[in-house]
């Protein structure tokens, strides 16, 4: 694989840094970048990018968004941390807000995505037992292969990723696997009367942004429903307006039972995320029962309030959904071997790249990088395209020729 770091000194310095004293999970595209504002990142030798993966859809608000920025800012001067062991002024208001604003009775505040579906997880085994009736530790959750929902071990007992489980086991039992987009293994393993819930992501963003057919997701909450089984939405990475509507849900009037946010719940400049449920469900956990030092802290719901409303103020759904319509129209009409497919809804999108010559997926963002975009292969022959949903017209069909002439250069 060729992999062309600048010469650059300070770039060079940079990725040799990260390399002898940062724990080696990751494997970045060679970029070192040090400024970002709305659509555009840009490097340590001052180049400018279109940024198309918004830090894995947690920047949809765009770059060092003012009116995010100022409340962080103006929080922090002021109070920073309490914990939850004392009440703080900015906590309720949040609560109010984000209930309202996605229409549940509660949230439960916390910082990452993980910790968000480890809530939802624990959520959901306590009303098993409380409300369901479930016996004591027989509680099952059905997931979908090539599911991604974080990297705890919990979590990666969901997974079906042999990265994601290769040496970390003994894993966590009471998952049941059953294939994506597939109603009949969903029914099937609904006839287990141990089920509490199904965890679903509404689009698998990792999995290389696999869509399900129309009406999946109405289908399976339906057949939820009819079981008493918890409809549970992972949309850490397709809420928030990222799928040209504010939930990935909403495309299909799905209110689930247990929401799961995060990344662009904070616009992409703090970890918050959160879980939303009704009264039912959520006050089935008592104090002491769960929680985090950090989670609901006052930036994090000054942040969290200020986010949102960027997202109604902006009309950033409506934005996505016409953005994503030009996106995908204009990709299709690339001719090149390389260019399998292209899928995706709203603003967030992918194609499937088919090497050619030895030139893969890889080489195909070194080449947009040097054109002046930046985006990740995921599973090696995916591109992900979900640049932050401000971008204008302009500016998305300057990215898309920037694409055309990367991909088109390997023919
Ligand atoms: N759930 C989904 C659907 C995700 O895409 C991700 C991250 O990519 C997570 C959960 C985990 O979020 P975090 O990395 O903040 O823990």
């Amino acid at each position: 694989m060729e992999e062309t770091v600048k010469t650059n000194t300070a770039s060079q310095a940079a990725i040799a840094l990260e390399d002898k004293y940062g724990a080696h999970n990751y494997h970045p595209l060679p970029v070192v970048l040090c400024r970002g504002e709305g659509v555009f990142m840009w490097d340590v030798e001052g180049k400018r990018y279109f940024d198309f993966l918004s830090a894995y859809s947690a920047v949809n608000q765009g770059h060092c968004h003012p009116k995010i920025i100022n409340a962080m800012i103006e929080q922090a001067k002021t109070l920073t941390l309490t914990s939850r062991a004392f009440y703080n002024d900015c906590l309720g208001p949040y609560e109010k807000f984000i209930t309202e604003y996605f229409g549940f009775d509660k949230v439960l505040p916390m910082n990452t995505g993980a910790e968000a579906d480890e809530t939802a997880l624990k959520l959901t085994r306590k009303w098993a037992y409380k409300v369901k009736g479930i016996a004591e530790n027989q509680a099952k959750i059905i997931v979908c292969e090539n599911n991604f929902h974080g990297r705890t071990i919990s979590i990666v007992s969901m997974s079906t990723d042999p990265d994601a489980r290769k040496d970390f086991g003994p894993f966590t039992p009471g998952f049941i696997t059953i294939p994506y987009n597939d109603l009949g293994a969903l029914k099937l393993a609904l006839e287990d009367s141990d089920v509490a819930g199904f965890l679903v992501e509404p689009i698998q963003g990792e999995a290389g942004v696999f869509v399900p057919d129309d009406g999946y997701l109405s289908k399976a909450y339906a057949l939820c429903k009819a079981k008493n089984v918890l409809f549970i939405a992972d949309e850490v990475q397709t809420g928030i307006a990222r799928t040209g509507k504010l939930l990935c849900c909403d495309h299909e009037d799905v209110k689930p039972d247990i929401l799961i946010l995060g990344k662009a719940l904070s616009g992409g400049t703090f970890p918050v995320s959160a879980v939303l449920a009704n009264d039912d469900i959520m006050l089935t956990i008592k104090p002491g029962e769960h929680g985090s030092t950090f989670g609901g802290n006052p930036i994090a719901a000054k942040i969290a309030m200020a986010a949102l409303q960027v997202v109604t103020d902006e009309n950033l759904s409506e934005r996505a959904e016409s953005m994503g319509k030009i996106f995908r129209e204009e990709l299709s009409k690339i001719k090149s071997d390389m260019m399998e497919l292209v899928r995706g809804k709203g603003l967030l999108n992918a194609i499937i790249i088919r090497p050619k010559n030895g030139k893969e997926a890889w080489d195909v963002c070194l080449k947009m990088r040097d054109n002046g975009l930046l985006a990740k292969p995921t599973h090696g022959h995916i591109i992900r395209f979900a640049p932050p949903l401000v971008i204008t017209e302009e500016q998305l069909r300057e990215a898309i020729e920037i694409i055309k002439k990367s991909i088109l250069s390997f023919e």
